[in-house]
Order: structure tokens, then C-alpha cells, then sequence
């Protein structure tokens, strides 16, 4: 255990070297971050990403399959630049397979997490933005209420960015904490959603898998899933599994096998013979508190043992299956959100509610992955609703917009609006939004929304007429 001071020791002020001044500076090159740095470079703004490691994608680089492109009645509901990026991994890199009908998640849409950094930063290089790597965002520059640039912290040392305009999409509102707006963490006790370790092993037998779920007659089934009818499997040969309950209970009685989870859950790769596993689980672990990451790293990995041996024993089609890799970081599900000029909430998503003032579209159900057990809820409202641009505005600080998981929502519509596709919405709309306030020289809240969500539309986003019927551009 570490050792603990109640010490504390006086930093000497010191000046700071302005390493760069940009129109727009975006904080965070995850899903949010990297559409937010595209629409705001789109007409020629000096735009700037920082970025605290080696490349871009967030959680789009550990092996999860995006999911919100379709909505609950099997419509796309999400187009614009997080559809002109999937068509790129998939066109350039192969990639990135079709957006499938999934009866748990609606739609999945499987990416390769390489391919999403090199076609992900190829975008950001063409489009000018400037992408600055091994940089962590160190504080917030305020001046008079409105924010005007960050410190950073680097191998270089401290610097100062400046900017007209900040988006914090760093997924735990760094950037907005620091910078004074106030924000909350997890449910009505505090408790957040439990980050897991994604791995991946190989030599997976996926057609076995899937026959072994869809073969026998219904009266006969052994390998049970939650919610997805077994034929879905005998049909699909790229997936998600979720359930085998009895298989994992049986395997942890059986074996001793220390698996804090109670379904299994498996990702078909896109490479053949690849599945990803989303199973570990660390419950407690705070996602903005580096101790609690270490020890999260620590017990996730500790974690990854037990799982494999009970699916090479237990589940069918991992007989020869031999594990490849861990992903680069413990996957976060929830930190902080802002509060910001609106506060989504869970009937906002299950009213399928419509905004004035909606900048996306979303469908995703409410998946909460229990703080304090090892359970899921989840909860489908049955079509769309809306998210307002107001729930990108936090409170007190000017020239700050937020896009991605923290945004300003409850704990309940954060389990819903968190998917990749839903963020990458955001933050296409973060940057539009940041990129008119340059243009009009008015601070982000002041900017004319019909006129953002006009430009939207211009630029192929979904958006919903009132009717729930897809809304056109303008003639
Ligand atoms: C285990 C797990 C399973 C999930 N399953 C799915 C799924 O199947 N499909 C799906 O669509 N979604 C899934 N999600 C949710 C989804 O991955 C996230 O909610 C989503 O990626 C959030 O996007 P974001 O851009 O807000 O943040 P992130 O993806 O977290 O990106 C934030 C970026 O900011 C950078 N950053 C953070 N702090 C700093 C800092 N201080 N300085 C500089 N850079 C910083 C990070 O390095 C990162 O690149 C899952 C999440 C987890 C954890």
C-alpha cells in the first residue's frame, strides 16, 4: 500500500512559454474528439487536438464494436462524419464492416481498432487539424469567466495552448471540472458504472460458436442469450453474445474461477478466428483518480486468467482458442458530467423526446452496468429521442462546449447516450458549433442554433422532424 501525506508543498509560480494559439482547441481525440476536430477544421480554422496518448480513437481502439448507428426501429439514425469515417475504414482499410441488425443493441457495426487510428488521424492530418500527441491536459486558463486556453504537460514540459474556443472531450470533463463548472459523478450514491479490461484472443472457432447457439431445436437449446433469439445466430456470422449464464455459473462453481460478472459477453473481430471479451469487470474503481486506475488495471488483468479458462472449457468454439491481447487502457464507462444549461434525464430518452434545439439523434437503449453488483439494466424506450445542444453548454464558464460521455445528463440518460456512434454525433456538432462562434465572433451559447442545425442538416447530419420523420436540408 502506498504511503499516505496529509503534507502538502507550495509549487513556485513560474511562467509558462504559449506554444500555440488556434481558433478552436479540442481536448480529447476519442470518438467525440476526433468528429468535434474535423467540423470545426471544415472552412479553414486553425484547429488544434491534444491528445494524452499516442493516437487517436479513445475506446474506439479496444475492441468494441460501435453501436448507435440504428435505431430501434432499424433506421440509420446517425449519418454526417461518423458515417463518412466508418465508409472510410471500411473502403480504405478494410475496416469496418456494414451496420448490422442487432435485436439486443440495435445495430453493431464492427471496427478494427488499427485501422480506426490510421484512417482516424489521415482524416485529422488532411483536414489540417493539429494534432499533438503525448499531451495531457494540466489545467484550464479562465479569465473573467470565459475559458481561454489550457495548460499542458508533456516530455516538453508545461505550456500554455490558447483558443477562442475549448471542446473538452476527454470523456471525464477534464477540461470543464478544472475550469470550474460544476459537475457530478455516478448515481443518487456516487457509484459509477465499472470499467472493464477488454482482450482479445484467436484461434476462436466462430462458426461452432454461433451453430452451437442456433442448432438445436428450441425445447433443446443448451447456450442460452439474453434477448437475441437463437436463429439471429444461425443467420449472422458477425455478433455479439450476450448470456450464457448457466455456462459461467456452472464454470465458477466447478472451477473456483473468480469471474465478478454473470453473462458472458463475446465480439466477433473482424479478422478471422478474433473475438474480443468484454467480461472483466472492477467494480469501484473511480476513473479519475490515477490510484484507483492503477488498482483497476491491476485486478482487470488479474481478471483475464480465470475468464479464458472458462471459455476454452465451457463454451463451444474456443477449444483451440489462445489469447493475443490486452487493449492499451482499462476501458472507462462513467466519470463525471457536466451540468450544463440543460440536464438530460432518463424520461428525456424513454418520452422519446424531441428538442428545439436538438443537435443528434439518438435511439441506444438505457444500459447501466450496475455500480453495485454484477448486473445490467436495461431499458428500451422503442424509437428516438433527441439531444439538445444545451446539454453540450456547461454552466458558468463561456467559450467551453462539452461533446462525448460527459455531457450534461443524468446517470441513467448517460447509459444511453454514451455509445460510440452517439458521440461521434456530438462532437460533429461540438465543432460546428464551435466553428460558427468563431466565424460570428458570439460565445458558443449565443450562437443561433437554428443556424448550427441547418448547417447540420447541410452537412447530411440526422435530424428528426416533428413527426420523427427525417428531417431535409433547406432548398
Ligand atoms: C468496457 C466498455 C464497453 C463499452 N461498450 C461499448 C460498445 O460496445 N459500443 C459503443 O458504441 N460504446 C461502448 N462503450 C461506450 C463508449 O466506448 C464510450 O462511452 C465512448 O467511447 C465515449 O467517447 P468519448 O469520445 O466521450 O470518450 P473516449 O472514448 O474515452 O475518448 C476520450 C479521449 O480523450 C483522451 N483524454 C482523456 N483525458 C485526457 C487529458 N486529460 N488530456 C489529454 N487527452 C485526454 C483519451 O486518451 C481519449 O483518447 C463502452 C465503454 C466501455 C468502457
Amino acid at each position: 500500500m502506498p504511503r499516505t501525506h496529509a503534507r502538502t508543498i507550495a509549487e513556485p509560480a513560474r511562467t509558462i512559454p504559449v506554444a500555440a494559439e488556434y481558433d478552436v482547441l479540442v481536448v480529447g481525440g476519442g470518438p467525440a474528439g476526433l468528429t468535434a476536430a474535423l467540423a470545426a477544421a471544415e472552412d479553414g480554422l486553425h484547429v488544434g487536438l491534444v491528445e494524452s496518448r499516442s493516437f487517436v480513437g479513445g475506446n474506439m481502439t479496444i475492441g468494441l464494436p460501435v453501436l448507435g448507428f440504428l435505431g430501434q426501429k432499424g433506421n440509420r439514425i446517425i449519418d454526417g462524419l461518423p458515417q463518412k469515417f466508418i465508409e472510410r475504414l471500411r473502403r480504405e482499410r478494410d475496416g469496418a464492416s456494414e451496420h448490422r441488425p442487432c435485436p439486443l443493441h440495435m445495430g453493431i457495426t464492427l471496427v478494427e481498432p488499427e485501422a480506426v487510428k490510421t484512417v482516424a488521424l489521415g482524416m485529422l492530418t488532411e483536414a489540417g487539424v493539429d494534432v499533438l500527441f503525448y499531451t495531457f491536459f494540466a489545467g484550464a486558463i479562465v479569465e473573467e469567466g470565459a475559458i481561454t486556453g489550457i495548460f499542458t504537460e508533456s516530455k516538453s514540459g508545461r505550456a500554455a495552448l490558447l483558443a477562442r474556443v475549448v471542446i473538452d472531450c476527454t470523456g471525464d470533463a477534464d477540461v470543464a471540472f478544472r475550469a470550474g463548472v460544476p459537475c457530478e459523478k455516478g448515481n443518487a450514491e456516487g457509484g459509477m458504472q465499472p470499467p472493464t479490461l477488454m482482450f482479445c484472443l484467436a484461434g476462436v472457432d466462430t462458426d461452432r460458436l454461433r451453430m452451437a447457439i442456433a442448432g438445436a431445436p428450441p425445447k433443446a437449446r443448451t447456450y442460452l442469450t439474453d434477448f437475441i433469439p437463437a436463429e439471429y445466430f444461425g443467420q449472422n456470422q458477425q455478433f455479439i453474445v450476450v448470456g450464457l449464464r448457466e455456462e459461467l455459473a456452472r464454470a465458477k462453481e466447478e472451477r473456483r474461477l473468480d469471474i465478478p460478472n454473470d453473462r458472458t459477453i463475446i465480439i466477433t473481430g473482424l479478422r478471422k478466428g478474433e473475438v474480443w471479451i468484454n467480461m472483466t469487470r472492477v467494480r469501484g474503481t473511480d476513473g479519475t483518480d490515477a490510484r484507483s486506475l492503477t488498482r483497476g488495471e491491476i485486478a482487470g488483468r488479474g481478471q483475464i486468467d480465470d475468464i479464458v479458462t472458462y471459455l476454452v472449457n465451457y463454451v463451444p468454439g474456443f477449444e483451440h482458442a489462445h489469447f493475443a491481447r490486452t487493449a492499451p487502457f482499462l476501458g472507462i464507462r462513467e466519470t463525471r458530467r457536466i451540468v450544463g444549461r440543460y440536464v438530460m434525464t432518463e424520461e428525456d430518452v424513454l418520452a422519446c423526446r424531441h428538442f428545439d434545439d436538438a443537435i443528434a439523434v439518438a435511439s441506444y437503449p438505457i444500459d447501466i452496468h450496475r455500480p453495485a453488483d454484477d448486473g445490467c439494466t436495461l431499458i428500451w424506450c422503442g424509437d428516438c429521442y433527441d439531444i439538445p445542444y444545451r446539454a453540450l453548454l456547461p454552466q458558468k464558464v463561456a467559450n467551453l462546449l462539452v461533446a462525448g460521455r460527459s455531457i450534461s445528463a443524468t446517470h441513467e440518460a448517460m447509459g444511453a447516450i454514451r455509445v460510440m456512434a452517439t458521440c461521434m454525433a456530438m462532437g460533429e456538432a461540438a465543432g460546428r458549433a464551435a466553428r460558427i462562434s468563431v466565424r460570428g465572433n458570439r460565445a458558443p451559447a449565443d450562437i443561433d442554433v437554428a443556424d448550427l442545425r441547418r448547417q447540420q442538416l447541410a452537412a447530411g447530419v440526422y435530424l428528426r422532424n416533428a413527426d420523427g420523420s427525417r428531417a431535409q436540408p433547406l432548398g
